[in-house]
């Protein structure tokens, strides 16, 4: 037979197997703390059948309730020590929803259920108090018409304040018990004007009362709550009548909200609030200002009043030892209701305690030191992308602001400085120690230099992985793109956004983790990499199996790689080393050239420079692989845009400006990324690859020499589609290699691989690995050719199809399983099978984000290589990933 209901008390509870799904949160905590022996009010939970059954049949409850009830009050009768509807001794009870996740303030709750006019006096008798006694009834009379009658609470609310305008009262708490009396009165007489009669038998105004719980998990505000968070209406909410305990008898009652931990700090030490001489409600409707339980805390902020361990120490002596029977029982920090009646501390909720990031990560820490939990439980409990919060700068929480704009968080972190508009005042600012934010439209190679100097970045358009948002992870700064609605004008020097103006020089924050860009500078908090942090990374490296590698370019992210425990860096974009002053002027001027003998000139002034930065890169990284990807450089992203550009051009090639502009016209694509760019440039001029070959096979030589450790060369090649252009490109390598060899007498040993980045390529990747030795699934390119979605125009329209379900999530951010994860998976397997043992990694932005890596656990990739500031992101995801494949 169906048990509809649960009962428990202090040291006992019906069946231990009913949990959540059937309890709810608060029933499942209550049962399991009376089991634990801690003191609960003695209650039962109807299940969340019986609200199912309800929901399913007409609004009628299912047949053997009536009798589940009878029992189960009888059952709390005898517990308690006096009965339901006792006119000597009145037993009341409160009724609350119990759903399976919580739904803050969404359903319905009665207190004080037994009070009628029979019985009031018999309260007032017991607990010394008519006062008291009175409040309580008025306030269920109020409570019960308006979820159970279905009247408004205005009316009620009027006539309390008019009476207490007559009477010269300023507050509740100057009634004395008789007026409360003839406040009961007026109450009734609102009943009976509006044709409705308040129960004056318990048992009647108890099944009001669960009918009227019951019946709000369908009501609006909850419907619209489950809709939000994905809640299923089918699940429905069980109901816990429990025997009431009063925090409002006198002043050696109170109520309060404790956490076990810090909650913000994940400190060791009880962190909660409480009120003397009230009820829960007091609390949540902010009436009165509650006072931290620690006398500690209480000092430190200032509250007037007494704290719980000055006021009711006993009690606290309590609820520390409950909080650590729970925390023991539940191995999490808890989030805990308690009452005290007349000294005596009850437990009247208990749940696992929301907490930040840092929080989270000192209390997971801290409890495998503490032995509640294992290694494993501490880095499966970690949110890998709340590591965020740790490693850059983030606004500080309990901060004021003024939000101009949400855009997408393109990179994560916060900044604040004055407004720029060009990357010559990011430099001057920077020169002069000022802090600046560069706002663009959009940005590109030649904002490079803005961004270095600049502490954070917005641009108007753009996406996930625009050039903004990718340079700008790079280099580990916050970055704010898409930011829609921001309207620029460079001439003026200003932007508009949602009607206010700002001015070059103006501060504002941008906050990359969040997408908001605000006015004025925020107040924020630095990261930690010590502690905890250490402790929990180095937990990380051991249990995961995917190889942790960086995207870094720059002797400085290099470093930064290295410090967030990358091991070796997985692609070396090396255009991006052209952006900066001088090089990008000899990079048009190889790109503009029209002859071999043009752009060799040029390729011999690029070449000190390339070998220079890939001897840093070695030196950095000894010991671990360097991934040098050859040139890609979308054309568009490189050709000069204005007439200075060109100017400059012209004149570091002795050229005819005039001359130029045609060949500059001549290059422009209609579509540049599926245009003249990866591999294409090296088969049209194979000149570049001998450059870079030879750049890196000397740098390697003379780091290797200088650091007496070994290089471990990757060179690898982009956007190719076919085994055939990969020859090509790898007969210009080994000629050069050979020729090094000949030159210097010393041979170097190299891998080259290629980068997947086209379906085709994915599709071919078994014929591509009879020349590659290693793979990298270029992502972000091969998100945007598997769905035909550009990378940089995609803000425009994403949301629309998140908003309308085409899409669960951004393709830039989280890997599309089901198409580009199918051509990896594809990919994966057809190169294994041509060449076994080969090295198979992944390098666009999806190689930090945590679904996606635990998608390329699965299917067996040996590494991810993702910006040096997420490094820590991916080793943890990695080693979530393994610990779930084990389990
Ligand atoms: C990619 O396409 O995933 C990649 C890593 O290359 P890029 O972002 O430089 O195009
Ligand atoms: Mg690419």
């Amino acid at each position: 037979m169906t048990r509809w209901a649960h009962s428990f008390s202090q040291g006992e509870a019906d069946d231990g197997a009913a949990g959540r799904e059937l309890l709810g949160g608060k029933g499942a905590g209550l049962a399991e703390m009376a089991r634990l022996g801690l003191p609960v009010p003695p209650g039962f939970a109807l299940t969340a059948a019986v609200c199912q059954y309800f929901h399913a049949n007409a609004r009628q409850f299912p047949p053997g309730l009536a009798e589940a009830v009878e029992a189960a009050i009888g059952k709390l009768g005898e517990t308690a020590g006096h009965s339901f509807g006792d006119p000597q001794w009145p037993l009341l009870v409160s009724v609350r929803s119990s759903a399976r996740v919580s739904m803050p303030g969404m359903m319905d709750t009665v207190l004080n259920i037994g009070l009628c006019d029979a019985t009031v006096g018999a309260l007032a008798k017991k607990c010394g108090s008519e006062r008291f006694a009175f409040d309580c009834y008025r306030r269920l009379i109020e409570i019960y018409s308006h979820v159970a009658l279905g009247l408004g609470h205005e009316e009620f609310e009027e006539a309390l304040e008019a009476f207490e305008e007559a009477r010269g009262y300023a507050r509740d708490a100057d009634l004395t018990a008789d007026d409360w009396r003839e406040v009961i009165g007026l109450y009734k007489e609102i009943l009976a004007r509006r044709g409705a009669v308040f129960p004056q038998d318990p048992r009647a105004q108890l099944w009001g009362a669960i009918e009227a719980v019951v019946s709000s998990w369908m009501n609006p505000r909850a419907q619209s709550y489950r809709e939000l968070h994905e809640i299923p209406g089918d699940w429905g909410a069980a109901v816990v009548v429990q025997a009431m305990v009063f925090g409002n008898m006198d002043d050696e009652s109170a109520t309060g909200v404790a956490f076990s931990r810090n909650p913000s700090t994940g400190a060791r030490e009880l962190f909660g609030e409480y009120l003397l001489n009230a009820q829960g409600e007091d609390i949540t409707s902010g009436l009165r200002t509650p006072l931290p339980i620690l006398e500690a805390a209480r000092a430190a902020s200032g509250a007037k009043g007494a704290s719980m361990e000055t006021a009711l120490p006993a009690a606290l002596r309590d609820l520390r030892r409950y909080a650590a029977v729970l925390e023991a029982h539940y191995r999490d920090m808890q989030d805990m209701e308690f009452t005290i009646e007349r000294g005596k501390m009850w437990m009247l909720q208990t749940r696992a305690g929301k907490r930040t990031g840092p929080a989270a990560l000192k209390i997971a820490v801290d409890m495998a030191g503490e032995g509640l939990i294992s290694h494993e439980d501490a880095l499966l409990r970690i949110e890998p992308d709340s590591l965020d919060q740790l490693l850059h700068p983030t606004i500080d929480p309990s901060s004021k602001s003024d939000v101009l704009v949400v855009g997408l968080p393109a990179s994560p972190g916060a900044a604040a400085g004055e407004i720029v508009f060009s990357n010559r005042d990011a430099e001057s600012l920077a020169a002069e120690g000022r802090k600046a934010i560069l706002v663009r439209t959009e940005t590109s190679p030649d904002d490079i230099a803005g961004m270095h100097a600049a502490e954070g970045v917005v641009t108007a358009r753009g996406g996930m992985t625009s050039h903004a948002a990718v340079v700008a992870r790079g280099m580990g700064k916050p970055c704010v793109t898409a930011a829609a609605g921001l309207r620029i004008d460079y001439d003026d020097e200003s932007f508009v956004v949602a009607g206010r103006r700002f001015v070059k020089g103006d501060t504002i924050t941008v906050d990359g983790s969040s997408g908001m860009v605000m006015a004025g500078a925020v107040k924020m908090r630095r990261p930690e990499l010590t502690g905890e942090f250490a402790v929990l990374m180095g937990w990380a490296d051991k249990a995961r199996r995917l190889k942790i590698r960086a995207n870094a370019e720059t002797p400085a992210d290099a470093r930064a790689a290295k410090k967030f425990g990358a091991e070796g860096i997985g692609l070396a974009r090396t255009e991006h080393m052209f952006f900066e002053g001088a090089r990008i002027v000899a990079v048009r001027e190889m790109i503009l050239a029209d002859t071999a003998a043009g752009r060799k000139a040029a390729l011999a002034k690029l070449l000190p420079m390339q070998r220079e930065d890939f001897k840093e890169l070695f030196e950095i990284m000894a010991g671990f692989p360097v991934t040098i990807r050859l040139l890609d450089p979308p054309l568009h992203e490189f050709l000069p845009k204005t007439e200075l550009e060109l100017a400059n051009v012209a004149s570091a090639m002795g050229a005819d400006p005039s001359k130029l502009r045609r060949r500059a016209q001549e290059l422009s694509e209609a579509n540049p990324m599926l245009g003249f760019r990866g591999v294409r440039l090296a088969v049209a001029f194979p000149e570049i690859v001998d450059m870079q070959a030879r750049a890196i096979f000397e740098a390697a030589i003379e780091a290797a020499m200088e650091t007496g450790r070994p290089t471990h060369i990757e060179i690898m090649v982009p956007l190719v589609f076919a085994r055939a252009e990969l020859d090509l490109v790898k007969a210009r390598i080994d000629a050069t290699a050979r020729a090094v060899e000949r030159e210097t007498g010393i041979a170097s040993r190299y891998r080259i691989g290629a980068m997947i980045e086209l379906p085709r390529a994915a599709l071919c990747a078994g014929d591509i690995a009879k020349t590659a030795e290693f793979l990298s699934f270029g992502t972000n390119d091969l998100t945007q050719t598997t769905l035909g979605i550009s990378r940089d125009d995609s803000g425009a329209f994403l949301n629309t199809y998140f908003s309308k379900g085409v899409l669960p999530a951004d393709p830039f951010v989280t890997l599309d399983q089901a198409g580009v994860g199918e051509l990896i998976a594809i990919g994966c397997a057809r190169a294994r099978e041509a060449r076994p043992g080969i090295t198979l990694g992944v390098c666009g932005e999806h190689g930090a984000d945590p679904a996606s890596i635990a998608f390329f656990e699965k299917i067996g990739v040996d590494y991810v290589s993702c910006s040096p500031f997420r490094a820590p992101i991916a080793r943890l995801a990695a080693a979530q990933a393994a610990l779930q494949r084990e389990e």
